[in-house]
C-alpha cells in the first residue's frame, strides 16, 4: 500500500474534544432527543453510540423510545412537543420508520432551526442555494476529513458515486461550495469506471460491498468510502475494494475507522451550532 491512511477515529476525537471544550464553556447544556421508533438493532446501536458521544461532550441527551405499533399522528405529535420545549436543541428521528410512517411528512415536522440531521426541506434547499443551515452529518464528516488529509479543494474534479438525500446529493453541494468541480454518478450512469477515473476526489456512497475497483482510481486521488456493509461472513467492508485502490490512490479513508466515527461526531457539531444560533 502507498497511499495515505486518513484516519476518522483521530480526526473525530479531536472534533469531540473541541466540542467538549467549546460546551463546558457554555454556561448551558445543549439539549438533544434521539427519536426512536420500534426495535430495529442496527437503529438501536446508532441510537445508544449517539446518546453515549453526546453526553461525554457535556450535552443533556435523552432517548425517546416508542413502540414499533406508534402511528404517525403519535409520532408527529412527539416532534410538535420537542419542537415546543425550550430545553432542546436538537431533534433527531431516526430512520427507517415502521411502514405505517411516512419518513418525508416527519421529516418536514421538526423545526428546522431544531433538525439536526440536516434532511428537512428547508435545510436541503439553504445548502442547494449556498446558504448557511443545518447540514447532513454524513457528508460534513466527509469535508472534515479532505480537510484533514490536505486536499486541494478547489478547481479540483470531485465524483460523487450515489444521490441519495443523506449522503449524495449533499456530499455534492458541500463540494461545490468548496470549488470543486463536481460530477454525480448513479445507477443510470454510462461508463462508471471511466467517470469515476477523471475523480482527483472520489467520494463513493452506493452499499454495494468493494465495487468501486482498483483500475476505477486514478493514480494519486483521495478516496473516502463512505459504505457500510456487512458481508455473510460478518466481515464490515465498504464500497470501494481496499487493498486495490489503495496501492495507487494518495489517500484513502479504512472501512471501518473512517467516515463513521465523523458522522456523530459532525452530528454533536449541528447540536452545539443550533443551540448557539437558537440561544445567542
Ligand atoms: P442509498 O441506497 O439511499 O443510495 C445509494 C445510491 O447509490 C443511489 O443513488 C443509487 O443510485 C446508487 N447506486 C446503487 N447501486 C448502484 C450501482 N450498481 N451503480 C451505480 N450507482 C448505484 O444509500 P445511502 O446514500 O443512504 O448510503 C450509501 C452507503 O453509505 C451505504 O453503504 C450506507 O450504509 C452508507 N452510509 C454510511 C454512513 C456513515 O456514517 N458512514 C451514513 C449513511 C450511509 P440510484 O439513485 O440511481 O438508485
Amino acid at each position: 500500500m502507498t497511499a495515505t491512511l486518513i484516519d476518522g477515529k483521530a480526526v473525530a476525537a479531536t472534533l469531540r474534544q473541541t466540542i467538549a471544550a467549546r460546551t463546558a464553556g457554555l454556561g448551558f447544556r445543549p439539549g438533544l432527543r434521539v427519536v426512536r421508533v420500534g426495535e430495529d438493532p442496527a437503529s438501536g446501536v446508532y441510537v445508544r453510540n449517539k446518546d453515549k458521544a453526546a453526553k461525554e461532550v457535556g450535552f443533556d441527551s435523552a432517548t425517546i423510545a416508542l413502540p414499533a405499533s406508534t402511528t404517525e399522528a403519535e409520532l408527529l405529535a412527539e416532534v410538535a412537543r420537542l419542537n415546543a420545549d425550550p430545553a432542546v436543541d436538537g431533534i433527531l428521528v431516526q430512520l427507517p420508520l415502521p411502514p405505517q410512517i411516512r419518513a418525508d411528512r416527519v421529516i418536514a415536522a421538526v423545526a428546522p432551526e431544531k433538525d439536526v440531521d440536516g434532511f428537512h426541506p428547508l435545510n436541503a434547499g439553504l445548502l442547494a442555494s449556498g446558504q448557511p443551515g443545518l447540514t447532513p452529518c454524513t457528508p460534513k464528516g466527509v469535508m472534515h476529513l479532505l480537510k484533514a488529509a490536505g486536499a486541494a479543494l478547489p478547481g479540483a474534479r470531485a465524483v460523487v458515486l450515489g444521490r441519495s438525500n443523506i449522503v449524495g446529493r449533499p456530499m455534492a453541494q458541500l463540494l461545490l461550495a468548496a470549488d470543486c468541480t463536481v460530477t454525480i454518478v448513479h445507477s443510470r450512469t454510462r461508463d462508471l469506471p471511466a467517470e469515476c477515473r477523471r475523480a482527483e476526489i472520489l467520494v463513493a456512497a452506493v452499499g454495494r460491498p468493494e465495487m468501486v475497483r482498483g483500475d476505477w482510481v486514478a493514480e494519486g486521488a483521495t478516496v473516502i468510502d463512505v459504505g457500510i456493509n456487512r458481508l455473510a461472513d460478518g466481515r464490515l467492508v465498504g464500497d470501494v475494494a481496499f487493498a486495490e485502490v489503495a496501492a495507487h490512490c494518495a489517500a484513502i479513508t479504512p472501512v471501518p475507522g473512517g467516515v463513521g466515527p465523523m458522522t456523530i461526531a459532525c452530528l454533536l457539531e449541528n447540536t452545539l451550532d443550533a443551540a448557539l444560533a437558537r440561544r445567542g
